[in-house]
C-alpha cells in the first residue's frame, strides 16, 4: 500500500514537473502512462521512457507549431534575423508569441538591421503555445502571447558587436550600477524583496567572459522596440535607462516583487 501510494506522489511530482516547464509534457507523460501496460519485463520502463521522449519531440516540433494558431499563437521561427538564444527554449515550447507581437519583433529585427548590419535579434523566454493565463515559470506574467525578453547586444575584445552573449541560459549576468547610479536593486533587497537577483543562479555557467555591453547597439535595439506603436511597456532597470539616456513613458521599473531586469530586455504589447 505505502509503495503503491508512493509511486503516485512520484507520478504527481513528475506531472507537476513537466507541465510548469513545458506545458505539454505532462500531459503527453499521462497518456503514456495510460497506455502502456503493466509488464514485469525489465526494459517495460526504458520501453515507457522512450515512447514519452519520441511522442514529445514529435509533438513539439511537428504537431504543436501547426495547432498553436488555432489558439492564437505563433512559434518564432528561427532566422538569420530572429534567433533564441538556446535550443532548449524551443525545446520546451518556450518560444510562442500572438501574430501581432511575431510583427512587431520582425519589424524590430528590421530596424535592429538598418543600424547594426548583421546583429540578429536573440530571444530568450517568450511564451507557451496554449492558454491564456498559464504562466511560463518563472516569469508569471508571460501568460498571454504579449510578452518575450530579449538580449542586450554586446562587443567581444577588440569592441566588435556581436551575437555572442556572455550567459548561457541568457539571464544572470547582470550590468550592475557603477559607483554613482541609481543603485535599485540595493534598494529592493533592503526592503526585504531577497529573490530580486536570484538569476544570479540560473545562468547555467557564463562564456566569452571578455563581452562587454555595447552601449550604442543596445540603445539602438530600445529605440527600435520604443518606436513601434503596439508595443506599451519595456523593462529594464533604472540605472541602465539612464545610462543609454533613453527616456520615454514605456520605459518602466518593473517593481521589486519581480527580478531584476538588468541582464535583458522584457517588453510586451499594449
Ligand atoms: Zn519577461
Amino acid at each position: 500500500m505505502l509503495k503503491k501510494m508512493s509511486k503516485l506522489i512520484c507520478k504527481i511530482l513528475v506531472f507537476i514537473l513537466l507541465t510548469i516547464t513545458t506545458q505539454i509534457g505532462g500531459i503527453l507523460y499521462i497518456l503514456v502512462e495510460f497506455s502502456t501496460r503493466r509488464s514485469i519485463h525489465k526494459k517495460y520502463r526504458l520501453k515507457k521512457v522512450m515512447l514519452f521522449t519520441i511522442a514529445y519531440l514529435v509533438m513539439t516540433f511537428l504537431i504543436v507549431p501547426y495547432i498553436a494558431p488555432i489558439f492564437g499563437r505563433e512559434k518564432i521561427k528561427d532566422t538569420k534575423q530572429i534567433e533564441s538564444h538556446r535550443f532548449i527554449t524551443k525545446l520546451l515550447n518556450r518560444n510562442y508569441v500572438n501574430p501581432e507581437l511575431y510583427n512587431v519583433i520582425k519589424s524590430i529585427s528590421n530596424s535592429l538591421r538598418q543600424s547594426n548590419r548583421d546583429i540578429s535579434l536573440i530571444y530568450l523566454d517568450a511564451n507557451f503555445p496554449f492558454i491564456d493565463g498559464f504562466p511560463l515559470f518563472p516569469h508569471l506574467s508571460h501568460t498571454d502571447g504579449k510578452k518575450i525578453d530579449i538580449s542586450f547586444i554586446y562587443k567581444d575584445s577588440i569592441n566588435k558587436i556581436t551575437n555572442q552573449k556572455p550567459s548561457i541560459s541568457g539571464y544572470g549576468v547582470f550590468e550592475a550600477p557603477i559607483k554613482q547610479e541609481y543603485n535599485q536593486i540595493q534598494i529592493c533587497k533592503k526592503k526585504g524583496y531577497w529573490y530580486y537577483d536570484f538569476t544570479k543562479y540560473i545562468t547555467l555557467g557564463t562564456v566569452n567572459n571578455t563581452l562587454k555591453i555595447s552601449e550604442k547597439a543596445t540603445k539602438d535595439l530600445l529605440l527600435a522596440i520604443i518606436a513601434q506603436p503596439q508595443i506599451g511597456k519595456i523593462f529594464i532597470e533604472p540605472h541602465l535607462k539612464n545610462r543609454l539616456k533613453i527616456h520615454n513613458p514605456k520605459i518602466r521599473f518593473h517593481g521589486c516583487q519581480a527580478v531584476r531586469h538588468d541582464d535583458h530586455i522584457h517588453l510586451q504589447l499594449k
